[in-house]
């Protein structure tokens, strides 16, 4: 996986940025005195509490084109974001930290608004990010905009993000390409082949997607389906990679052991097409342990003996509030849940990781003064710094200890509710026996989202 690519782009100017942001004096100091207040600033923000780790608003293409529609038929729209306002949302939170200052070219970042996205990714200091081309809660969306792409592929340009390697676009909920009734099937792939084409007009290379849902039926009729779409998608577009999601429930869900991600990948016919994304909080979830050198190694090297190493495209990193094996996809903050703060250090020490998107998709929400939900992009900006500061740290260090208890400690309430909530589960369900075990199956796919 050692891209030597990334060595190459070394010489990248991040000067070359929206106002205030000047990573031009960024050296290897100012960027460890950022490390430094990194687990302050988290412990300070941070709120845990919310039960729901679908933490990603989602902000769709369309808007602009709706907007404008709005204006034509209304000159004078009502409450609107003035400009100002927009400019002072978009306020760095960070300073990007060049890739050459860091020990080993970890590209980490985050999931941002599809609008603005490149902006949204400096704001907040990331080398990496995630993006949704459309929306995900609709199947019809119109096309995407010229003027969009154009300030996709320019903004890229303009920020030194090679889209190509480091946008891991998030495919729709709604699509499941296992799906066998053939009208759903046909629109799931209408979606999904749409977003590939989207992928290629702005010069994006890896498309990651879960795979789906058996809805009964087998895994391996399952598997045969999703490659089968695969492959005729892979016929419809020219070069994008479809990469495949690992998941953290158990029962129908397609794609929570590494055999279910092999079978798949065996089917498709364009190997060089498919690859694998690992969510750290799925595979723990699903039974893959992180939590010590050792059993790190172990999970790395199952996975590159069942699925392969070539496969692994990118990285979703997140903690998990749920245990381990719990098959429950509850993202936590880096650090606070049951993987702990070692499991991210073994991450960002792996040199085969280097090079490829890692992707934050933890809890930003939180509550203002008014008692409002709103984003605090901070918590990102501060986590990329935290992760970017555990390469080349050693974890005998009293620096790493005190990290590890002040976020152990943060998340504490959070996991013992959690852990409280899957221990009523299994007793719950030792009583009921095997019908309740079937119940528990369909319970625990209800909380996947990203
Ligand atoms: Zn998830
Ligand atoms: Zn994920």
């Amino acid at each position: 996986m050692a891209r030597t690519s990334s060595r190459a782009k070394a010489t990248v100017n991040y000067n070359e940025e929206t106002d205030g942001i000047k990573a031009k004096g960024a050296t290897m100091k100012a960027a460890s005195k950022v490390k430094a207040t990194a687990a302050k600033q988290i412990n300070d923000k941070r709120k845990i509490g919310e039960e729901e780790d679908e933490d990603v608003k989602v902000e769709v293409l369309e808007a602009d084109e709706e907007k404008k529609k709005k204006r034509a038929a209304k000159p004078e729209p009502k409450k609107r974001k003035t400009k100002a306002s927009k400019e002072e949302d978009a306020s760095p939170l960070a300073v990007r930290t060049p890739i050459p200052s860091l020990e080993k070219a970890m590209y980490i970042g985050a999931h941002v608004s599809v609008q603005n996205a490149v902006t949204n990714a400096v704001q907040i200091g990331a080398n990496s990010f995630a993006l949704f081309l459309k929306s995900q809660r609709k199947w019809d969306n119109p096309p995407l905009a010229p003027d969009a792409r154009d300030g996709f592929i320019s903004g890229c340009r303009h920020s030194a993000y090679d889209a190509a390697a480091h946008a891991l676009p998030h495919g729709s909920y709604l699509v499941n390409l296992a799906q066998a009734d053939e009208a759903k099937a046909n629109q799931a792939y209408k979606a999904f082949v749409d977003d590939l084409a989207r992928c290629e007009e702005l010069g994006i290379k890896l498309y990651n997607f879960h795979p789906g849902n058996t809805g009964g039926d087998t895994k391996k009729e399952a598997c045969g389906r999703i490659a089968a779409q695969l492959n005729k998608s892979h016929k419809a577009t020219k070069s994008v990679v479809t990469v495949l999601e690992n998941m953290a429930g158990g029962g129908n869900v397609v794609g929570s052991t590494w055999e279910d991600l092999r079978d798949i990948i065996a089917l498709v016919e364009d190997k060089s097409r498919v690859g694998v994304c690992i969510d750290t909080c799925h595979a723990f979830a699903a039974g893959y342990d992180l939590r010590t050198p050792e059993t790190f190694e172990k999970t790395v090297e199952s996975f590159n003996e069942i699925v392969g190493a070539k496969y692994l495209k990118a990285f979703h990193l997140n903690d998990s509030k749920a245990p381990f094996e719990s098959h429950r996809d509850l993202h936590a903050n880096i650090g606070t849940g049951f993987l702990g703060l070692r499991a991210f250090h073994s991450v960002m020490n792996h040199d085969e990781f280097r090079g490829v998107p890692m992707v934050l998709e933890t809890p930003i929400d939180k509550k203002d003064e008014k008692g409002k939900t709103v984003e605090d992009k901070q918590v990102w900006a501060d986590e990329i710094k935290l992760l970017e500061s555990l390469i080349g740290m050693d974890p005998e260090s009293d620096e790493f200890k005190k990290l590890e208890i002040e976020l152990q400690a943060n998340g504490k309430s959070e996991r013992d509710k959690i852990q409280e909530q899957v221990d009523k589960k299994v007793a719950k369900d030792a009583k009921k026996g095997t019908k309740g075990k079937k119940k528990k199956r369909a319970a625990a796919s209800d909380d996947e989202s990203d």
